[in-house]
């Protein structure tokens, strides 16, 4: 019988934790994804959109912004304001100008402030739980805050060893 594999959350860590799981542990898996949400309203997505100007060094400034460009953001440690403030968007608009100087004066659509969680280090360890006297095998993995598409393939590589040390156990168990 196939081990049913529960992965919780379709952004770039959920995705990628499954994809790793399914590359490194073979066909004999069900692997189900259960999401709120899938792209494009994942953070994962927000966060392409402020790549780009970054990152493409020399593609011209007219592919970069069409329709609409995301601009961000601000890393302030317990700040819970959820109203934007002129100090913040001054930083923001100034710092994308810079990168990007075609931005300089484009027509601002709207302001929006969302609060990014995150903690010192990111959890990702095994817990075995007892849950109605069955022993469910949870693999944490979240926390990564500003660098989740950054750590997202390493992570999602550690989560399928976790994995394979279960599936081991479990398989074990049986014979
Ligand atoms: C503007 C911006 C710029 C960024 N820049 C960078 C960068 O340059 N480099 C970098 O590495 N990172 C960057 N990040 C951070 C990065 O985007 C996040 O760390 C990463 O997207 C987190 O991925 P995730 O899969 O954990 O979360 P998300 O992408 O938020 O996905 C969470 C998933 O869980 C689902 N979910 C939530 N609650 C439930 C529930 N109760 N039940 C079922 N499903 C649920 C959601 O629907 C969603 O599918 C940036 C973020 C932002 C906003």
């Amino acid at each position: 019988m196939k081990c049913r594999v529960a992965v919780i959350g379709a952004g770039v860590v959920g995705l990628c934790s499954a994809v790793r799981i399914q590359d490194s542990l073979g066909d004999d898996l069900e692997i189900v994804i259960y999401t709120e949400d899938k792209s494009p309203n994942t953070t994962g997505d927000v966060a392409a959109g402020f790549w780009a100007p970054y990152f493409i060094q020399n593609t011209p400034t007219e592919k970069i912004i069409q329709d609409c460009v995301i601009l961000g953001g601000t890393h302030q440690i317990n700040d819970w304001n959820v109203n934007p403030t002129n100090v913040d968007t001054t930083f923001i608009l100034d710092g994308c100008a810079q990168l990007v100087p075609a931005l300089k004066g484009a027509k601002i659509i709207k302001h929006q402030v969302g609060l990014r969680p995150g903690r010192d280090f990111v959890k990702l360890e095994l817990e075995n739980r007892n849950v109605d006297g069955k022993i469910v095998h949870i693999i944490h993995n979240y926390g990564h805050g500003g660098c989740g598409v950054t750590l997202c393939y390493g992570c999602g590589g550690e989560v399928a060893e976790l994995a394979r040390v279960v599936l081991r156990n479990i398989r074990k168990s049986k014979l």
